[in-house]
């Protein structure tokens, strides 16, 4: 009887510890980590480029969707190549930057040509240069389901804008994500300090990962973040020890 509860006990032991060891290398996994997904998206790869020095010393890990490809000067993709050498994503935002609804739907093409110009013949281009886009920001954020279903097959993710005032809408899983909806942190989103704190404050609590959209870094344009609220962001992430995603490590 003694033998029979000692060899349960010992059971019970390798059972417990297996268990726990399992359950603590998957907390000690990254992707369990409550983090930050920041994207920038268009074509301004000299002002990104600029503020490089800047994200490196924050530890960040951005992601940037590239449009219009096709006009980048050599110097603007070795920039490009740099700032993808520095572990950032490069990721993919059409060839031309149109409108997909009004392309298809109100200038009568068909979402054939719309593969084809807007997304084939783009990535071609930026294939040839040893860039590999996974994911995929739609322009303007117009999308529908046709379209999700036929980018997924070029892409792990697609990601559309967060144009509502429910900001749980940016907050997501850690991974296998396939539709992602960033939340503006450029002046026009015209968001306050407050509200972004709260959506990364919900982020950690939650353990999961906000997105946030962007284009250039402290410009004059109505389209661009101020390096303030850059800073607010960078100095929350250190503060409350907050991970850098890239699109496609939360993707798949
Ligand atoms: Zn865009």
């Amino acid at each position: 009887m003694a033998k029979t509860t000692i060899v349960a006990f010992c059971a019970l032991v390798v059972i417990l510890g297996f268990n726990t060891g399992c359950k603590k290398f998957e907390k000690q996994g990254q992707l369990q980590d409550p983090g930050i997904v920041l994207t920038f998206d268009d074509n301004m790869v000299d002002n990104w480029y600029s503020y490089l020095p800047l994200l490196d010393s924050a530890g960040v890990k951005a992601t940037f969707y590239i449009c219009k490809y096709n006009r980048f000067t050599n110097d603007q993709k070795r920039k490009l190549q740099e700032i993808k050498k520095h572990g950032h994503e490069i990721a993919f935002h059409t060839t031309n930057h149109y409108n997909m609804e009004d392309y298809v739907y109100k200038q009568k093409h068909t979402i054939d040509d719309l593969m084809r110009c807007e997304v084939e013949a783009g990535l071609k281009l930026m294939n040839q240069d040893g860039f590999y886009p996974t994911t995929f920001a739609y322009p303007y954020g117009a999308h529908n389901g046709v379209f999700d279903k036929m980018l997924l097959r070029y892409f792990k993710s697609v990601r559309a804008l967060n144009g509502t005032q429910d900001y749980s809408k940016s907050i997501v899983p850690t991974e296998k994500n396939n539709l992602l909806y960033g939340l503006g942190i450029d002046k026009s989103s015209r968001r306050s300090d407050q509200d972004i704190n709260s959506v990364m404050e919900s982020a950690k609590d939650n353990r999961a990962c906000v997105i946030f959209v962007a284009h250039d870094i402290n410009t004059a344009s109505k389209y661009a973040t101020t390096l303030h609220r850059l800073m607010q962001i960078l100095n929350f992430a250190k503060k409350h020890n907050l991970k850098y995603y890239t699109v496609s490590e939360i993707s798949g």
